[in-house]
């Protein structure tokens, strides 16, 4: 898929790995982006460099995201891309208190979910569309010592498998990232920890190689080939 002239909305966009697909999309010439983000101001200031739209929207309610799914249609166009991207991370095994088992699943696997309920459809009337959903190499192997965190990123990758082979037919194509270790908030202070296996990343490696990807249309986005012989010991 050729990004230029197209409509692209972009979640958790006003840091890290969102912030660096913002910048990647608009260097390929989409037409409109769509920063979206709970911090507002974060947002904002993205979208002022690219000449974006910014949108305070917090993904763990589903009325947020139908309503700013249909503001950025009535406002910008129907959206071709859609990144649901935005995510948290929370330690601890299955001792770890609800509140977070219930916010990552809400932010991580929900997230994802309301978007497709509310995009999916609008594309399938005019023919199709592309999602790119951000899981995490934990959604193929689980190591990196959290249970929330991983168990909602195989669930993402659960639903993106879905989506892929429900939708197909539909036009629907859709990518799921799965990055090792990245230099972003998330991973402030993880140096000693899971990016010693394979180092840190940093954003714009992994922007560039979603670029390539939804170019090449490839289903699953895996930066990091260390992961898989990581996964083979
Ligand atoms: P980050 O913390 O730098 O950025 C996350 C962004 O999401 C922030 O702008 C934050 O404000 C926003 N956000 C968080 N919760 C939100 C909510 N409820 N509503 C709206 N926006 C919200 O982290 P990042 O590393 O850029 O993470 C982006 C995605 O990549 C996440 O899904 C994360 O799980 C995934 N990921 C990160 C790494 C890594 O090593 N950094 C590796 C694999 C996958």
């Amino acid at each position: 898929m050729d990004l230029a002239d197209k409509i692209i909305v972009v979640t958790g966009a006003a840091h890290g790995i969102g912030r660096a697909l913002v910048y990647a999309f608009a260097a390929q010439g989409a037409k409109a982006i769509a920063c979206v983000d709970r911090d507002g101001d974060g947002a904002k200031a993205v979208a002022r460099e690219i000449n974006g739209l910014a949108f305070t929207v917090d993904v763990s309610s589903e009325d947020e995201i139908a309503a700013m799914i249909a503001e950025v249609e009535d406002t910008l166009g129907p959206i071709d891309l859609f990144c649901s991207n935005a995510g948290v991370f929370a330690g601890g095994g299955a001792e770890a208190a609800d509140e977070d088992w219930q916010r990552l699943w809400d932010i991580n696997v929900m997230a994802h979910v309301w978007a497709a309920r509310h995009v999916v459809p609008r594309m399938i009337a005019r023919g199709g569309g592309y999602l790119l959903n951000t899981a995490s190499a934990a959604g193929l192997l689980n190591q990196i010592g959290s249970a929330p965190y991983g168990v909602t990123k195989h669930a993402a990758v659960g639903l993106a498998e879905w989506l892929a082979m429900t939708h197909g037919d539909d036009g629907i194509k859709v990518s799921v990232l799965c990055p090792q270790a990245v230099r972003t908030a998330m991973t402030d202070g993880f140096e000693d920890g899971v990016a010693s296996i394979d180092g840190m990343l940093e954003p714009e490696e992994i922007a560039a190689a979603c670029v390539e990807a939804i170019r090449a249309e490839t289903f699953l986005v895996l930066p990091h080939p260390g992961v898989l012989d990581y996964m083979r010991h």
